[in-house]
């Protein structure tokens, strides 16, 4: 409460004024302010903030009564006291019943008596003012929050009913449940809420209502409906509402409407199936993945590596590690889980092709991809990879490979092949001061061979003898068809006398060896070792000389001849 107290004392009678302020002057808290008529109550009114008025009943002019009611017109809520006559009692009533606080007679009592009641009177009339105007002001407030939530119900595009727990019984809808459904007020209120959906979601409808519980006192649920031909989609949510002991009173459901979620879902999902058709259609395997993960497969992915569908490919995605040809040039897997992938994004840029080789599932095939690599999106980091067999292509220039390296019958260096690597050999030899030696050997009467058992025997001799001979050789040594019946080795590191006795090993391997049909077959050999002042040409041309010495000594033997030197 405030220090001081505002009164305002109102008479027409001079004198009452001045007593009246003589006695109450002495009363510390309060401040007093006089006005002998109504104009002045006005104006003083205006410019202070009166607590509390005190009046005088009867006054020239007009009455208390009537001042009381035009203050009242003016919306004015000061607590009035009204000043009586002796024997005015009667009026009490009347005086009450007009608004004012309370009423004193100015006789009756003492002045001591007088001041000390009037004092009590002004001070509960304030507190009780005060009092009042919180509780208005609360109300007021309570007011407006009812209405912006009132308006909040009914104009918010959030669909509410309400219904009891007794037959489903709808007690409120709201302005909008009414406008989206396109239903009257009073068709819905008052019906059971089941009877507003469709049956196929009725028990479920029952089961969310059943479970819902103090502890569990909401349940979310999806629903189509059909009015006006339209269909639309609502996601709602149903709330018990409790009562002290725990019993639902009354259930209120709120909607909002998924219609357009849903229709951008199923057109997402037509999307997805239409780009999933799209992709099953290429016989190429397409992945869609990030470099974690693959998220997207063709069922030409699925097929090449056996698994059934897109779910199982996700769970066991480790298995294409293992079924990934680890070869030169091709792309290998970092480790079961990122896989390549990881390199993908790293090394490749859009449209480039890297290449990968997988065992197809089931078999032992070995198939060869080239992948080609486009980028989904910048933000995403996602990509598309599109795997080409290249397997035939592969293999047919692995076969050209072979072709220009080794000898179709006997699969040995060939000749061309055999020239490259005794270049290198010579090279190395100088560089490291090595020593190399060349052992040249041609089977003995091989003519012979061929016009007693044909032509094909005469082959098979070539195949076992190379056999023979790459098995008794060492793996280092470089052994080639010279062309013909004509052999040779390169053996390095090794002098004309270790290789000498090399070609000896060899001559009786083959000697001792029974070729079938033909039995004994015989080989001549001539070995020489590398001059620093060699050609190719002289190094293979002595090897030569050295053979033709064997075959003209005798045949199968190894003449070993070194370079004449001065
Ligand atoms: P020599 O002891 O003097 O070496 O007598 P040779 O009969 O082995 O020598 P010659 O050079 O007279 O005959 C070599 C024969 O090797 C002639 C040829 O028909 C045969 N020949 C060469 N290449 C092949 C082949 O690829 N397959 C078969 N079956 N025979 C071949
Ligand atoms: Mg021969
Ligand atoms: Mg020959």
């Amino acid at each position: 409460m405030k220090k001081n107290i505002n009164l305002l004392i109102v008479d027409d009678d001079h004198f009452i004024l001045r007593s009246m302020t003589r006695m109450l002057g002495r009363i510390e808290m309060l401040k007093l302010f006089e006005a002998d008529n109504s104009s002045l109550v006005f104006d003083i009114i205006k410019d202070n903030e009166i607590d509390c008025i005190l009046m005088d009943f009867y006054m020239e002019g007009i009455t208390g009564l009537e001042l009381m009611r035009l203050l009242k017109e003016k919306k004015n809520t000061i607590p009035v006291i009204m000043l009586t006559g002796q024997g005015d009692e009667e009026l009490a009533t009347t005086i009450m019943k007009a608004g004012a606080y309370d009423y004193i007679s100015k006789k009756r009592l003492s002045e001591q008596d007088f001041a000390e009641t009037l004092t009590k009177m002004v001070l509960n009339a304030v507190s009780h003012k005060q009092e009042k105007d919180e509780e208005d002001r609360s109300l007021l407030a309570l007011e407006l929050s009812e209405a912006r939530y009132r308006g909040l119900i009914e104009n918010s595009p959030i669909l509410i009913i309400r219904f009891f727990p007794d037959e489903y019984m709808v007690s409120f809808i709201n302005d909008f449940f009414c406008t989206y459904f396109n239903v009257e007020r009073f068709s819905i209120l008052g019906e059971n809420i089941l009877h507003l959906m469709p049956k196929s979601n009725h028990d479920s409808f029952k089961n969310y209502v059943e479970n819902i519980s103090p502890e569990n006192s909401v349940a979310s649920f999806e629903i189509k409906t059909k009015s006006d031909g339209e269909l639309k989609w609502q996601m709602w949510t149903i709330q018990g509402i409790f009562d002290s002991e725990g019993k639902t009173a009354e259930y209120q459901c709120m909607g909002a409407d998924i219609t357009d979620l849903k229709k951008t879902q199923m057109q997402l999902m037509d999307q997805k199936r239409y780009l999933q058709s799209i992709l099953d259609s290429q016989d190429n395997m397409i992945i869609v993945a990030d470099r974690n993960k693959v998220y997207e497969v063709n069922i030409s992915f699925l097929q090449f590596f056996g698994f059934y569908s897109t779910d199982d490919m996700q769970k066991n995605f480790d298995r294409i590690a293992d079924m990934t040809v680890e070869m030169e040039g091709y792309m290998s897997p970092e480790d079961s889980k990122t896989m390549w992938l990881e390199n993908v994004t790293v090394d490749m840029a859009e449209g480039q092709y890297r290449l990968i080789a997988f065992r197809q599932e089931g078999s032992d095939n070995i198939h060869y991809f080239s992948m080609k690599f486009r980028p989904l999106s910048i933000e995403s980091d996602m990509f598309v990879v599109e795997f080409s067999d290249v397997t035939a292509l592969e293999e047919r220039s692995k076969e050209f490979e072979n072709r220009a390296n080794y000898d179709a019958l006997t699969h040995i260096y060939n000749r061309r092949r055999f020239l490259e690597l005794l270049d290198r050999g010579i090279k190395n030899a100088r560089q490291f001061n090595h020593d190399l030696s060349l052992v040249f050997f041609d089977i003995d009467h091989f003519k012979n061979i061929n016009d007693t058992y044909g032509h094909n025997i005469g082959d098979e001799i070539l195949k076992m003898l190379t056999a023979l001979t790459s098995e008794t050789i060492r793996c280092s040594d470089v052994f080639a068809r010279w062309g013909g019946e004509e052999f040779l080795i390169l053996i390095e590191s090794t002098t004309l006398e270790n290789a000498a006795k090399m070609a000896e090993k060899l001559r009786k391997t083959i000697m001792g060896y029974e070729f079938p049909e033909v039995k004994n077959v015989t080989c001549s050999f001539g070995v020489t070792s590398y001059h620093p002042d060699d050609t190719v040409e002289s190094f293979i041309g002595r090897a030569d000389s050295a053979l033709y010495r064997a075959k003209e000594s005798g045949r199968n033997r190894v003449i070993g001849m070194k370079k004449k030197t001065g």
